[in-house]
């Protein structure tokens, strides 16, 4: 791909030279499209969905979740009501539409994992 902008740098082709940068960034924006929940990115950048998202992804992996299960769908307790709900997505889901009132900024403030 450089070489590509080179040579068209030199052949004086700029507008092959601009849709290459553009190109690049394009393919560069989808390795980078899911980060690590933990890392400075998502931390940055990502909302409770992505980050939902996120952490189901790379909870797939052995071991890294944030509490080291090694399930990627881990059962919840509410702290709140106690209830028990089956996985992420429906853990945050249950936050929504039974406690709005909650900022929820983390699930894990708000949810204990349970087997
Ligand atoms: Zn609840």
């Amino acid at each position: 791909m450089f070489a590509g902008i080179v040579i068209n740098a030199l052949k004086g082709k700029w507008g092959f030279v601009a849709l290459g940068f553009l190109l690049g960034w394009a393919w560069l924006a989808g390795a980078i499209r899911l980060a690590k929940p933990d890392s400075f990115w998502a931390r940055r950048w990502y909302g409770l969905e992505k980050m939902q998202r996120a952490r189901e992804r790379f909870a797939e992996a052995p071991g890294s979740t944030p509490w080291g299960a090694t399930a990627g769908e881990t059962d919840f307790e509410c702290k709140t009501c106690g209830a028990h709900v089956k996985g992420y997505a429906a853990a945050a889901e249950h936050m929504e539409s039974q406690h709005p009132e909650r900022d929820l900024v983390d699930l894990h403030e708000v949810m204990v994992p349970s087997k």
